[in-house]
């Protein structure tokens, strides 16, 4: 465990944290420092769940999209190009969601903005309608096909390029 000798997060907050790649911890806590806000992650350290689907998960786990970034032993760039899994053993996941606590949509889009400036995560996902509104941030690299990914989703499950026309017209005025 010696990716958390030195934890912000804590690895009490995952249900795998043995699976996540040390630059994914090492990014979350340049997230915590940078936002200066509490932040959830998949679970409380007495066992709450917060984000359910938050967490590494296997290469063939169902509950996720094939190419999923919270897959461990996963080539994610490989497996983006070919869509189909290509298994690479003992590489961690590359993905958390989480949220800060907030519930308005104007600052959860200004957060979006602030997490930006950070300038670390490559990809980024808004979910303004899970119950503790939030954000899927990832470190798919550069070589990945959807690399510098910004979305967000809707209540239908539909996903929508992050632009601020589709959050005013998809999600402010709805
Ligand atoms: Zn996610």
């Amino acid at each position: 465990m010696s990716n958390w000798t030195n934890p912000k997060v804590s690895p009490d907050e995952f249900n795998m944290p043995e699976k996540m790649s040390p630059s994914l911890i090492k990014t979350l806590n340049e997230t915590r420092d940078w936002i200066d806000k509490p932040m959830t992650f998949t679970r409380s350290a007495s066992g709450v769940v917060f984000h359910p689907h938050g967490d590494a998960v296997g290469p063939w786990s169902d509950s996720h999209a094939k190419g999923s970034l919270h897959k461990y032993d996963c080539h994610h760039d490989r497996t983006a190009e070919l869509d189909s899994v290509v298994v690479a053993n003992g590489s961690g996941s590359l993905a958390q969601d989480w949220d800060c606590g907030i519930d308005n949509l104007e600052e959860l889009f200004d957060m979006f903005l602030f997490l930006e400036r950070l300038n670390t995560w490559n990809g980024i996902g808004v979910y303004p309608h899970w119950n503790r509104p939030g954000f899927h941030t990832d470190i798919r690299s550069n070589n990945h096909p959807y690399a510098k990914a910004r979305w967000f989703r809707l209540q239908d499950g539909t996903y929508h390029q992050l632009t601020w026309h589709n959050w005013k017209s998809k999600v402010m005025l709805q």
